[in-house]
């Protein structure tokens, strides 16, 4: 098998995998519980909260989990949006969100909120002065994703910040780093709230991290009991959180070095793809290695992406959350119905091997031949 398609999720890491075993077997307390198990439980709970909160040098009390990024971007977005409804119902997004949050947005649009689509340049970066006209006395929220999970565009967090905080300073900026978590390094401090997801960091899959800034307020939407947190009541799945910060602290170790290399994958890859006439390369200068977008002309993305599946080689056409559909991301950046019609993501990892770029090279180039038909 060779896996490409480490942006829709990646295999949990051996050690993690140990960890929710382990946890699983000796913790199994529940941490609401009063008694030595429960304390015990709760104890290595809150550890882990701990090591998660010093890697990204935030507070313990800021950080909620959640069963996933889409979970943590509805209490993110609707909660914050209900808690500050009085001040304002004006929220800003990006053209190049993840679709959780557009329909987070179409849900709070038809109970009466209203949503402005922030313009990006062909580079995919948010437009400065355009997100500097939207925002208004009563906008209360901006949410920008860090990571373009289609084509791996990387906004500028900290410079879009203090675009907003200029225009007006209560206005909240929420970050989906789901894409950008464990690829590049992050700056929380950039933002007030920010989501992502273990299962995209060699993490367990069911769980995910929303981050609150102590300074802002959520109206909760799940109610229930257990005093761990207001936001997420219930008994704390302690075997996922535990092996979660691990993953965190393993995803986040030798990034750059890592990229390095992914980077290297990529250029092999784009060099290989761009001499077909029929593939267009849908690049940025703000494109992270780690996710490489193509259009294909003539060739269904699907037939293409079942091709490569009879030898076990996996990549996505657009988003695994969209597939069918046109690449909304490619359809902001370009402008261009055509070239978002047909997309594939390759996605690629520290584990990838040059060995397996070069097979994906010389599969692309049979199957590309034939279904093109330059080879019968
Ligand atoms: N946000 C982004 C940017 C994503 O890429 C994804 C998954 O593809 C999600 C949110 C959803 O994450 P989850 O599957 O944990 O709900």
């Amino acid at each position: 098998m060779i896996y490409l398609d480490y942006s829709a999720t990646t295999p949990v890491g051996f050690e993690v995998l140990d960890t929710y075993n382990r946890t699983s077997k000796d913790f199994f307390g529940n941490p609401n519980s009063l008694h030595e198990l429960g304390v015990k439980t709760k104890n290595l709970m809150n550890s882990a909260t701990k090591q998660i909160a010093e890697i990204f040098n935030i507070l313990d009390s800021e950080i909620t989990y959640t069963n996933g990024a889409t979970e943590a971007n509805n209490i993110a977005l609707i909660g914050s949006a209900l808690e500050y409804h009085k001040k304002g119902k004006h929220i800003i997004i990006s053209k190049l969100e993840h679709p959780s949050i557009y329909a987070i947005c179409d849900y709070l649009e038809s109970i009466g909120f209203e949503i402005s689509y922030v313009k990006n340049d062909e580079e995919g970066l948010v437009d400065f002065d355009d997100l500097k006209s939207l925002i208004r006395p009563d906008t209360i929220l901006v949410s920008i994703c860090a990571v373009n999970s289609e084509t791996g565009v990387r906004q500028p967090l900290k410079m879009i910040r203090q675009i907003i905080k200029k225009e007006n300073s209560e206005t909240i900026f929420h970050s989906d780093m789901t894409q950008a978590v464990g690829k590049v390094s992050v700056n929380l401090h950039d933002v007030d709230m920010a989501t992502f997801t273990g299962h995209k960091i060699y993490g367990p899959k069911g769980i995910g991290v929303l981050y609150k800034n102590s300074s802002v307020r959520l109206m909760p939407i799940l109610y229930g009991s257990g005093k761990s947190n207001m936001l997420n009541p219930g008994t704390p799945p302690v075997p996922l959180i535990v092996a979660l910060s691990k993953a965190v602290r393993l995803s986040t170790t030798d990034i750059e070095k890592r990229e390095r290399f992914i980077e290297r994958l990529n250029n092999k890859i784009v060099d290989a793809l761009s001499k077909y006439e029929g593939v267009i390369i849908n690049k940025t200068k703000y494109s992270i290695p780690h996710i490489l977008n193509i259009s294909l002309r003539n060739i269904k993305a699907e037939t293409f992406l079942h091709a490569l599946e009879e030898y076990e080689i996996y990549v996505s056409s657009n988003t695994a959350c969209s597939s069918g559909n046109l690449s909304t991301s490619v359809l902001a950046i370009y402008n261009d119905k055509v070239r978002a019609s047909s997309t594939l993501r390759i996605s690629l990892s520290h584990l990838t091997t040059t060995d397996e770029v070069n097979k994906f090279i010389e599969y692309f180039d049979q199957i590309y031949k034939k279904l093109s038909g330059l080879h019968g």
